[in-house]
């Protein structure tokens, strides 16, 4: 058994790991492996029954030299906050090496939504930004949607942050609803970013997507946009594996032919949970959650939570995965990560792979500041030109320097910053 995972613990060791590779002095070492500031405080929410509940809220701010803090505010019942300190210092590695001019923040609410009603969750949208609204804003911290967030909850944050500041600041938040200061792409970007870069690395392997098939974890917003475009393209999803809340297990779904992805998609809920018995209705195999990590696939794509591939699991990956491309945000373990290396299985490390994201936010800022609004394929056309020379830098860099893509995407995320806060004159 592997020791019981953290996942501040694991951003921390992947951290000093490059800082040692870079020969990075020691203040500013101290400096970038923790957060530079965080909130965290309660927000009572009136519940439907004449209660009333307090949740734990949550904002981290990790690092804001490159520019405002940015990232997701998750909702989850086993949120903690080593989790949100880990994942907003990954947000300053994912806006570094993307080159985006935002620094690292993230949020959250220990809730579960699956019990909540929509009146419930406003509440505590609204109770969560009346808690920070001073300590968040267009050019201080921008937050957006993650795990169990969507662009229903960011208008209802919007509303209480105008509310309170006494104006329009659509961008303040974003991932924002289309027409409401939201931008065209931004619900395919995660999704369809991990496409791109994974486009990019079989070009790197000789290999053609047609020609290659998929494993996916996860059924969510990201995970189905990657499935859309990667079969758009030619590839074949053959299993994907989803969460059941009603029956608090995972699943797998397979299909050796592939997935009938609008048909998929018409039998799960808006958590990406899919219809156990109309899947088998459409013939699809029905297997044990953690089934999808052990398919014949030739990509592998964790795109739900962290810690999925891990010490306990990773020997379980078939022989013929040549490719885990890291849609959610630190799935793979430190110690998995060493065996994935061993192995010579290329992976596109989360911050660069899931950062299609975080891109169209950053667009979707520069559009909501400037009151004006692009068209959807400029928004995708730029998306992919990012994604592509994100990776292209990164792989450049590995190759060069004979080191995992992960090594170099954090050399490169690192030094960007450590010039920030260098040139700034923090240390
Ligand atoms: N929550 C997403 C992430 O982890 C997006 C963050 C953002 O758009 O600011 O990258």
């Amino acid at each position: 058994m592997s020791k019981t995972y953290n996942a501040l613990e694991q951003a921390q060791a992947q951290f000093d790991q490059a800082a040692e590779k870079i020969e990075l002095d020691e203040a500013t070492r101290q400096l970038l492996r923790q957060p530079m500031r965080e909130y965290h405080f309660s927000i009572p929410v009136h519940m439907d029954d004449g209660s009333v509940k307090i949740f734990r809220g949550y904002r981290v701010q990790h690092n804001d030299a490159r520019g405002p803090a940015k990232g997701g505010i998750r909702f989850h019942p086993l949120e903690t906050v080593d989790t949100i300190r880990a994942l907003a210092m990954w947000m300053t590695w994912k806006c570094a090496v993307v080159d985006i001019p935002l620094g690292g923040g993230k949020g959250g609410i220990i809730c579960d939504p699956h019990d909540m009603s929509d009146r419930e969750q406003e509440q505590l949208c609204r109770g969560w930004v009346r808690q920070i609204a001073r300590n968040v804003g267009p050019c201080i911290d921008v937050p957006a949607p993650d795990v169990m967030t969507n662009a229903k909850h960011m208008l209802w944050m919007l509303d209480e942050y105008e509310t309170i500041h006494g104006g329009r600041y659509p961008g303040f938040i974003t991932g924002k609803p289309v027409g409401m200061g939201g931008s065209l792409g931004r619900t395919e970007a995660t999704g369809f970013g991990v496409i791109y870069v994974l486009r990019e690395a079989l070009k790197e392997l000789n290999m053609r997507i047609e020609n290659t098939t998929a494993s996916i974890q996860g059924f969510g917003n990201v995970a189905q946009h990657a499935a859309k475009l990667y079969q758009s393209l030619g590839g074949k999803v053959t299993a994907i594996s989803c969460w059941d809340n009603t029956e608090k297990t995972a699943y797998t779904f397979r299909k050796k032919d592939g997935l009938d992805y609008n048909a998929l998609v018409s039998i799960t809920d808006s958590f990406g949970r899919i219809d156990k018995e109309k899947a088998i209705g459409l013939g699809y195999e029905v297997l044990p959650g953690d089934a999808w990590i052990e398919q014949d696939v030739d990509v592998l794509i964790p795109a739900a939570l962290e810690n999925q591939i891990s010490g306990d699991n990773v020997h379980k990956i078939s022989k013929q995965v040549k490719i885990v491309a890291e849609g959610a945000n630190g799935p793979t373990s430190t110690d998995a990560d060493k065996v994935l290396a061993q192995r010579g299985i290329f992976v596109i490390p989360d911050f660069l792979a899931n950062a299609g994201g975080v891109t169209c936010s950053y667009f979707e800022q520069v559009q909501s500041n400037t009151n004006h609004y692009w068209e959807k394929d400029e928004v995708i056309q730029k998306l992919d030109a990012r994604m592509t020379a994100a990776f292209k830098a990164v792989v450049d860099l590995a190759k060069d320097k004979k080191l995992h893509m992960r090594e170099a995407a954090y050399i490169i995320a690192i030094n960007r910053v450590v010039r920030a806060v260098k040139s700034r004159g923090w240390v």
